[in-house]
This record gives structure tokens, C-alpha cells and sequence, in this order.
């Protein structure tokens, strides 16, 4: 017998009012291939891995077959981008529907690059192999990293061309996520909906991902609070590895806390809070040490649209959400100081922890210091071969760091394994991933990807191997840019 996908997808986004989404089918694709496969992840949500291989399989990816059961849709959202408000919606993706896995969780099935829907203004609806292939390197090197994040099952080649500056080669991927409700949803909500509708989406959001507020009253400033607390430790996770999310419009945070739209996001070779590689964020928004700025500008357009559920009076209301909002420096902080701790291998908190990691920073900027590259040096004791390494500062500091060590009670062996463990071997260095991209998309050649994609798989193994991938691009003219 052939065997079967195991698509069990309900559709409980479809019983939110009619405002939210749009019932849309994929447009079909002239020969789709599926060209890469992530069998772990298929397992996991109770599919077949086999059975998506077969014709039928990738035609479900490829939307040209709709799996039983599944009633596809298209999501409405608002967002600011860049500072400006716009009304939107999932242009090219559809959510195929909620997969309800063997372990009984839930997750959105969404197919990106699925054809033109309501919401596509000008756009086609389609997306090209090269970034979906990104996409799916990324999101998965993120999750290996224990970073929370949408994950990638599948890319299908749709065998047609898209027309960008120049035609590219069309794909579909095929997007996991705890969901796909955005800050941008609760502002399209308030902007567009009524009281009611404004609800009816907390209620749905705080049932499907904060079932610990119950139904007590303030259960929407618990929603407010849970995403606050969701983010500040997302987002000091991005600090504590060095990514770059490149676009943290509100249409682009989740209310789930993952990280989502891998679009010009990368990873920052040499320290610096300036670093910024998408070729569109000319004044520096989104620039990596302006991240968590950007988190609680985003956050405090949802706590605008939650203001009439928060408080019947809008004093009362504006003052908790003010209260909350104020909540996330203290946890980013938090998060983000027992973070470096951890790098540093330092079991407990002295008060001059801060000005010590503050002081490494300094110098890794001052230097010039690969971000990754640096922590492990520290990690193995090798500190050698950087300019950084060759100084007077560095060496005051490493025996201000070596005298901190000394004074824990776990000895040497404990903070190395603990550095081991919060310090990777490899990132998705940026010209690894353009190697990968440039051999599938050149020649369909899927074997440096699959290289790639092994090498990122588990990331603090610190394995020979690993320490080949581990060196960022040799320094040229040319900076590294992004596109959308
Ligand atoms: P992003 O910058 O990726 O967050 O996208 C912003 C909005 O533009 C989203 O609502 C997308 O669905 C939409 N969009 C992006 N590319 C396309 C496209 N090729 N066709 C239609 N809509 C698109
Ligand atoms: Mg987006
Ligand atoms: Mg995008």
C-alpha cells in the first residue's frame, strides 16, 4: 500500500470572524519538485517523510493538491514598516491549516510563495528558491542555536520562473509555526474591528498560547505581559548570537515569542552594535544593537491596541500598559546578563559581572573582533592570531576575568564545559550560506547545502569538522548586503 502523508490539519483560525482571513486556494505550480526535506521535523508533526516524496506528497507542498480536510487561508494583518503604519495580509502565503501532532500540539502548516491572494497588492505572490533555500538554512540553524523559531519542513521548486531584476528560478516553502499571529494582527484588529473582534483574537491568541491566564479578568494585561517577557528573552537570544533580524517590522513579531521572516536577516561577523546588512534599512532601524530598542517600540503598538480590553478607563489602561512595557528592560537585561555570564563560564552574580562582559565588548569593537570566533577562542584557550589578542587591554582583562573564575567554587573544568555549551562552533556564516545557495541554484547541486545544513545541526558539539565552517569571510571591499 502507498503510504499515507498524515495530515491532520484543523482549522480553528477559520472560526475567528471573517475579518481575520480570507478563504483562498493555492494557485498550482507547473511541476513542482521537492527539493529539500526535513524528515526530523516531518516526524515530529506525525508525517510521513516517505509519503511527502511521492507525487502526491509534493504536490501538497507545491499547493497543487489540497490535503483532505484542509480549508486554506490567507491571513489579514496590519504592520508598521520601517515607522509607518499600512494595512496587509499574507500576500504570498496561505495557511494550509493546524497540523495536530501525535503529541497533541498544534502547529500552523503555511505555504509561502503560494500565488497571489487578496492581499498582494502589486505584488505575485510568488518567492524565489534562493531566498526560501535562506530561509529554510536559517530558521533551522536557529533552532539548532535553541533559539525559538518558525522551522522549516520543505522547499518544492514550482518549476516556473518568477521576475525579479532578472527571472529566478520559483519556489514554495513550507513554514512551521507555534502561529502565525503577529503584533501587526492586534493592530489590524484595532484599527479595523470592532470591540468584539478585538476580543475574540485575544481570547483565541491567549487560548492558544498562554492557557496559564485561564479566564480571569486581567487575563489581557497577562497576554500584554506574557508577550513583553516572550520577547525580552527572544530577543536577548538574537544578542547572545549575534543575529540580526534585519526587519523587525510589527507585521514580523510574533505573539508566540519565535522568531519569524527570515527575509535580510544574518549573522554579525565582527562586533559591532552598528552592524546592519539589509540593503534597504538605510538609517540603521533595525541595527543590531538597536534591537531590543525596536522590540519595545513594537511591543508598545500592541499594548495601544490592547488599551480597550485592559481597563474600561483609558487612564487606568494607559498606566498598565506603561507598567508592562517598563517590565521589559528588566527581563531583556536579566536574560541577557545570565546569557554572557554563561559565555564567560560564570556560575553566579557579582555585581561587577556587567562592567566585565561591558569591557570584553569594548574591546571586541574597538578590535575589530569576530563576535563567535571570539568566545570560543576563550572558550579552548586560544588566544592568539587577532590583533585583539595581541594587546595590553586584553590581557588586563583576561586576568580580571581569570581572577573572577578563580573565585567560583566549580572549578576550571565546570566553567569550560559550561562556556562549551553556551559559546557554538558555527553560525550560518554569510558566504557558507551564498556556497550553498550558489551550488543549488547554479547547478542543483543540494550537496554543500545538505553539508551545511548537518554542520549547523548541532552546534555546540565542537566538532573537527565544525571548525572548518567556522571562519568568517575573508575581508573585502565589498560589505555583505541583504535583500528582502
Ligand atoms: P515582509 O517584508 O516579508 O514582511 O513582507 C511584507 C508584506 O508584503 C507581507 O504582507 C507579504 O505577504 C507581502 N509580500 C512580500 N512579497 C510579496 C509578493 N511577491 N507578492 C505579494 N505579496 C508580497
Ligand atoms: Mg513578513
Ligand atoms: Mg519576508
Amino acid at each position: 500500500a502507498t503510504p499515507k502523508p498524515g495530515w491532520n490539519l484543523d482549522d480553528s483560525y477559520a472560526r475567528l470572524p471573517k475579518i481575520f482571513f480570507t478563504h483562498q486556494s493555492p494557485a498550482p505550480v507547473r511541476s513542482p519538485e521537492l527539493v529539500i526535506l526535513n524528515k526530523r521535523l516531518a516526524a515530529s508533526l506525525g508525517l510521513d517523510a516517505e509519503a511527502l516524496q511521492t507525487r502526491e506528497g509534493e504536490a501538497a507542498l507545491a499547493g497543487n493538491h489540497v490535503p483532505e480536510g484542509a480549508s486554506p487561508l490567507a491571513q489579514a494583518y496590519a504592520g508598521h514598516q520601517f515607522g509607518y503604519f499600512n494595512i496587509l495580509g499574507d500576500g504570498r502565503a496561505l495557511l494550509l491549516g493546524e497540523q495536530l501532532t501525535p503529541q497533541g500540539e498544534r502547529f500552523d502548516i503555511q505555504l509561502k510563495g503560494s500565488g497571489r491572494t487578496p492581499y498582494s497588492r502589486q505584488g505575485d505572490g510568488r518567492a524565489a528558491l534562493g531566498p526560501m533555500l535562506r530561509e529554510y538554512i536559517i530558521s533551522e540553524a536557529m533552532h539548532a542555536l535553541g533559539i525559538p523559531t518558525t522551522r522549516s519542513l520543505a522547499v518544492t521548486a514550482t518549476g516556473q520562473e518568477i521576475i525579479r531584476e532578472t527571472h529566478l528560478p520559483g519556489a514554495i516553502l513550507t513554514r512551521v509555526a507555534a502561529s502565525h499571529i503577529r503584533v501587526g494582527t492586534f493592530q489590524y484588529a484595532a484599527s479595523q474591528g470592532t470591540a468584539e473582534e478585538l476580543k475574540a483574537l485575544a481570547d483565541y491568541t491567549l487560548h492558544r498560547h498562554y492557557p496559564e491566564a485561564g479566564a480571569e479578568p486581567n487575563r489581557y494585561l497577562l497576554l500584554l505581559q506574557g508577550a513583553i517577557q516572550r520577547q525580552s528573552e527572544l530577543i536577548a537570544k538574537w544578542q547572545l548570537v549575534g543575529f540580526i533580524h534585519g526587519v523587525m517590522n510589527t507585521d514580523n513579531m510574533t505573539l508566540s515569542g519565535e522568531t519569524i521572516d527570515y527575509g535580510p536577516c544574518a549573522f554579525m561577523d565582527v562586533y559591532s552594535l552598528a552592524t546592519v546588512f539589509s540593503s534597504i534599512d538605510r538609517q540603521g532601524r533595525y541595527a543590531y544593537g538597536n534591537q531590543p530598542h525596536m522590540a519595545v517600540w513594537n511591543l508598545a503598538r500592541l499594548a495601544e491596541s490592547l488599551l480597550p480590553l485592559l481597563h474600561e478607563d483609558e487612564e487606568q489602561a494607559v498606566k498598565l500598559a506603561e507598567e508592562a512595557l517598563a517590565g521589559f528592560s528588566t527581563t531583556y537585561q536579566r536574560y541577557w546578563l545570565a546569557g554572557m555570564r554563561a559565555k564567560l563560564g560564570i556560575f553566579n552574580e557579582e555585581t561587577g559581572d556587567e562592567a566585565l562582559i561591558e569591557n570584553l565588548l569594548k574591546l571586541m569593537q574597538q578590535y575589530e573582533a569576530d563576535y563567535t570566533n571570539t568566545f570560543l577562542a576563550l572558550t579552548f584557550d586560544r588566544l592568539e592570531g587577532t590583533t585583539l589578542f595581541e594587546t595590553e587591554e586584553f590581557a588586563d582583562w583576561k586576568a580580571q576575568w581569570q581572577a573572577r573564575l578563580g573565585q567560583q567554587q566549580e572549578g576550571k573544568e565546570a566553567s569550560h564545559q559550561l562556556m562549551r555549551r553556551s559559546n557554538p562552533a558555527v553560525i550560518p556564516r554569510n558566504h557558507r550560506v551564498e556556497e550553498a545557495l550558489e551550488a543549488a541554484e547554479s547547478n542543483e547541486d543540494y550537496s554543500v547545502l545538505e553539508r551545511l545544513l548537518e554542520v549547523l545541526s548541532d552546534p555546540f558539539a565542537h566538532t573537527p569538522e565544525q571548525a572548518e565552517y567556522a571562519a568568517p569571510q575573508e575581508r573585502s571591499t565589498r560589505p555583505y548586503r541583504t535583500y528582502c
